[in-house]
């Protein structure tokens, strides 16, 4: 076995969990009277190790997300192939090293942060493909710009001319207890989907909707999500120690 190689029942119990997984999809796919082929799913992958991203491109999926730069980075070393989203908070130090790199940046959300991922990839020469975080839930606790600044946040982005806005991105708040994670998420993704549909009247290629996770994916896919951020249900729970580089 090479060093962080996965027992093959973490291989197989990944493949499980996919099977499962796209029956879920598919059977919220089919309610919303949606194709499944209009969801990309990015399988998030933070504290897992390598071997653990192996084994879900394995599985089929190549579209990897990770929260933090430098987890993003080391793992790219030993997972090849993949698809790179970052889909965590971003520091402006760190933006140098995701240009170019991440196919797509989940979590803009602040003009500051606009500005030195259009520094940078004027730099490169290159276009970043990025989307726009907005705290729909108005939670002091979650990044993301307010909702009634996030249309100026796009239009500032797009103006800059090396970035290029795809879409939003939302995490809703965490659902009290008791209370069903789809139910609690419903109005807060159709509210993202308004905004889209807003943003996207004036700039087409405002398109996408990051939003959904593992607790409430039927409510991201009723309400229009076109990329699902998924976690723990198609890895297990999240490793504790996290694997560090
Ligand atoms: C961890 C994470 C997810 C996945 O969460 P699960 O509940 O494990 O599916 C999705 N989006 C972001 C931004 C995350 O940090």
């Amino acid at each position: 076995m090479t060093s962080g190689s996965v027992p093959g029942d973490t291989v197989s119990s990944i493949a499980e969990r996919a099977e499962a997984y796209r029956a879920r999809l598919g059977a919220a796919c089919e309610r919303a009277e949606r194709s499944p082929v209009s969801i990309t799913t990015v399988v998030v992958t933070k504290t897992h190790p390598p071997s653990v991203l192996r084994a879900a491109m394995g599985a089929g999926f190549s579209d990897i997300g990770e929260s933090r730069v430098q987890d993003m980075l080391a793992k790219m070393e030993s997972v090849a192939g993949a698809r790179w989203h970052l889909v965590g908070r971003l520091q402006r130090n760190k933006v140098v090293d995701v240009i170019g790199r991440a196919v797509l940046v989940h979590g803009v959300d602040r003009r500051s942060l606009v500005d030195e991922l259009e520094r940078r990839a004027a730099d490169r020469g290159l276009v970043q493909r990025i989307l726009i975080q907005v705290n729909v839930g108005e939670d002091p606790a979650k990044a993301g710009c307010p909702v009634d600044r996030a249309l100026d946040l796009v239009a500032y982005a797009r103006d800059a001319g090396h970035l290029a806005v795809e879409g939003l991105m939302t995490i809703p708040p965490i659902p009290p207890d008791g209370v069903d994670p789809n139910e609690h998420a419903e109005p807060f993704y159709a509210r993202l989907r308004d905004l889209r549909d807003e943003a996207r009247a004036q700039w087409s290629e405002v398109a996408h909707l990051s939003m959904g996770m593992s607790a409430d994916l039927e409510a991201a896919v009723s309400t229009g999500a076109t990329i699902v951020r998924v976690g723990t249900a198609l890895l297990g729970p999240r490793r504790d120690p996290p694997w560090v580089p």
